[in-house]
C-alpha cells in the first residue's frame, strides 16, 4: 500500500502506471500539484505502486560517476533560435525518429496546461520543443514507452530527472532500446499558481492566448524573456528579469514540494543524457552566445553513441565538469524553500490578483 511523505512525492505517476487494477488517481491537492490517491475499497495490496515508486526504490544508478561535458549548439539557426538554450534536444529527437523511433516529451495541451506525449515525426516536435514552467502530467504514458520498448521500438524518454526515474523504476528492467535523456532541472512550478497567472493575463488584454514561450530569445539567450501571444494578435513580453510569474519561479515561491529536497541531482545521473543551458560558458564569440549554448552531460556509452550520431548537425567543445557547475548549481543542490511559500498559498485562496501576490511577497 502506498505511503509517501508530500515531501518526497514527485508526482512522477509510476504508481498510477503500474497498478494494475487501476485504484490509483493523481488528484489535486490545494497548491495544484498531482498527488496519488488510492481507492482503498479497491486496492488488493499487491504492492506494484510502492516497488514502482523512485522516491521509495531509489533506480540503481550505473552511469559514469563523472559525466563528460561539452557546450554545444545546433548548426540549424532556425532549429537554435526556437529553443530553450542550443538546441541539442531536437537534435537528438531528428536522428531518432529518422531511424524510425518515438519520442516523448512535455507539451502544451488545449488549456495551456502541460502534459507528456509520445511523437513519431519531425513536424510533431515544435510541440516538445522549449521549455515549459510548470510540471507536465505524465498520466500513462510511462505504459505506452512499455508498449513500444516491447515491441522493439526505439524510444527516446525526456523529462524532469525524477520522470526519468520514475519511468527506469516502473520498466523494473534494462531496455537496450530505451534513451533516456533529462534536464538540469531548478524545479517545477505548481500548475494552479501558473493557470491563475495566465487566466489574468487573458482578461487584461480580453482574448484567449495562443501560445506561450517562456524562452524567446529576441533580446539574446541571456536576456531571454517570455513572450504570449493572444488569439486578438496582441502579445505580451517580458523580460525573465521583470515577467512576475518567472520572478516567483527564480525566488522558489512556489515550486513542489519535493523540489526543495530532490533526490535525483548529482551523479552518477538517472540518464544517459542531461541537457542545459551552458549559464557562465567561455566562449570568444558572442555571436554564438546570443543565439543560445546547450550544456550536454555524457553519462553512459548509449549517450556516447547517441552524440556521436548527432555530430555532424552540431558545434561542440570539451569542458570540464567544474565550468559546468559553476553557474548551475541546480545539477547538484536542491534549491531552498522560500520562507514565503506560505504566505504565498494563503494569499491566493483570497480572491486577490496574483501578479500583486507576488510582487508584494516578494518585496515583502
Ligand atoms: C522546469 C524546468 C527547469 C529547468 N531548470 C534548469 C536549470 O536550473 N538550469 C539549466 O541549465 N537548465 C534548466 N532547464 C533546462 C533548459 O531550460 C533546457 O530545457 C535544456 O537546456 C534543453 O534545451 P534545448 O535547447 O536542447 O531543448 P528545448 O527544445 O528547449 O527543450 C525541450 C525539452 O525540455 C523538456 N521539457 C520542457 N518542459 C518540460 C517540463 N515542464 N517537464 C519536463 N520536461 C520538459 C521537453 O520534453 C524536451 O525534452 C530547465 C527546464 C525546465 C523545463
Amino acid at each position: 500500500m502506498l505511503e509517501l511523505k508530500k515531501e518526497k512525492c514527485t508526482g512522477c505517476g509510476a504508481c498510477n502506471n503500474a497498478c494494475p487494477i487501476k485504484c490509483i488517481n493523481m488528484e489535486e491537492d490545494e497548491e495544484g500539484f498531482l498527488y496519488p490517491q488510492v481507492d482503498f475499497q479497491k486496492c488488493t495490496e499487491c504492492g506494484l505502486c510502492e516497488k514502482s515508486c523512485p522516491a521509495i526504490n531509489i533506480p540503481v544508478r550505473e552511469n559514469f560517476k563523472e559525466p563528460e561535458v561539452y557546450a554545444a549548439w545546433s548548426l540549424d539557426d532556425a532549429v537554435r533560435a526556437d529553443s530553450s538554450s542550443g538546441g541539442i534536444f531536437t537534435e537528438l529527437s531528428h536522428k531518432v525518429l529518422d531511424d524510425g523511433g518515438y519520442v516523448s516529451g512535455a507539451r502544451y495541451n488545449t488549456d495551456n496546461l502541460v502534459e507528456h506525449c509520445l511523437i513519431n515525426r519531425r513536424e510533431q516536435l515544435h510541440e516538445l520543443r522549449q521549455s515549459k514552467y510548470v510540471q507536465s502530467e505524465t498520466g500513462l504514458i510511462f505504459k505506452d514507452v512499455k508498449m513500444l520498448l516491447e515491441e522493439n521500438k526505439t524510444v527516446m524518454f525526456t523529462g524532469t530527472p525524477c520522470q526519468s526515474a520514475g519511468l527506469l523504476q516502473y520498466l523494473d528492467k534494462k531496455y537496450d532500446n530505451l534513451f533516456l535523456c533529462d534536464i538540469v532541472c531548478h524545479g517545477v512550478n505548481s500548475p494552479m499558481v501558473y493557470l491563475k497567472y495566465f487566466k489574468e493575463l487573458e482578461e487584461e488584454y480580453s482574448s484567449r492566448i495562443k501560445t506561450i514561450n517562456f524562452r524567446n530569445k529576441r533580446n539574446g539567450w541571456k536576456e531571454f524573456g517570455t513572450s504570449v501571444i493572444f488569439e486578438n494578435g496582441e502579445e505580451y513580453f517580458r523580460s525573465h528579469k521583470t515577467d512576475s510569474f518567472f520572478k516567483g519561479f527564480l525566488a522558489n515561491l512556489y515550486l513542489r514540494r519535493s523540489c526543495y529536497n530532490c533526490q535525483f541531482k548529482g551523479f552518477p545521473r538517472v540518464s544517459d543524457i542531461t541537457l542545459a543551458d551552458f549559464w557562465g560558458v567561455v566562449l570568444n564569440n558572442e555571436k554564438e552566445i546570443f543565439k543560445g549554448i546547450s550544456l550536454i552531460l555524457i553519462n553512459s556509452e548509449k549517450g556516447k553513441f547517441y552524440i556521436e550520431k548527432i555530430s555532424n548537425n552540431i558545434s561542440k567543445m570539451q569542458k570540464t565538469l567544474n565550468d559546468a557547475m559553476l553557474k548551475n548549481p541546480c545539477m547538484v543542490k536542491s534549491v531552498p524553500m522560500s520562507t514565503k511559500r506560505d504566505l504565498m498559498f494563503k494569499a491566493l485562496k483570497k480572491e486577490i490578483n496574483v501578479e500583486n501576490i507576488i510582487c508584494s511577497i516578494i518585496n515583502y
